[in-house]
């Protein structure tokens, strides 16, 4: 599944930056993902679920944010966004756009972690 092997490797490179932030556990990823992007998300939020068991983003959420095909018409003279990714034409005027501004997206904007002292505080605690 193409999913699952885009999924692995965005576990790979949160965890490596978890690692790196000294974090314990990591609660959620935040993703933007272009209408574009080729990418079917309930087989990528499956593909989630399964790359990162023994992962520090173990039980954690992947919360996606659509990114919707924005494209440059010439006549208008301005971006706009399509409804839809079947067909490449200005919604305004109709003329053919092929110049995409966005909706390709696949990229991490975020990650929520939890720091090794806040675990051994809560450990003190309880
Ligand atoms: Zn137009």
């Amino acid at each position: 599944m193409h999913e699952l092997s885009i999924a692995a490797s965005l576990v790979e490179s949160v965890e490596q930056a978890a690692r790196r932030a000294g974090a314990q556990r990591v609660t959620q990823v935040f993703l933007r993902l272009g209408a574009l992007s080729g990418v079917a998300k309930d087989a990528l939020l499956f593909g989630y679920d399964v790359a990162t068991a023994g992962t520090l983003l173990e039980g954690s959420r992947l919360t996606i944010e659509d990114v919707a095909v924005v494209v440059h018409c010439d006549d208008c003279r301005r971006d706009v966004t399509l409804p839809g990714i079947q067909d490449f034409r200005c919604p305004v005027c109709g003329r053919p756009c092929a110049q995409i501004v966005a909706g390709r997206e696949l990229e991490i904007t975020g990650i929520e972690i939890e720091m090794a002292d806040d675990v051994s505080l809560r450990a003190e605690s309880a």
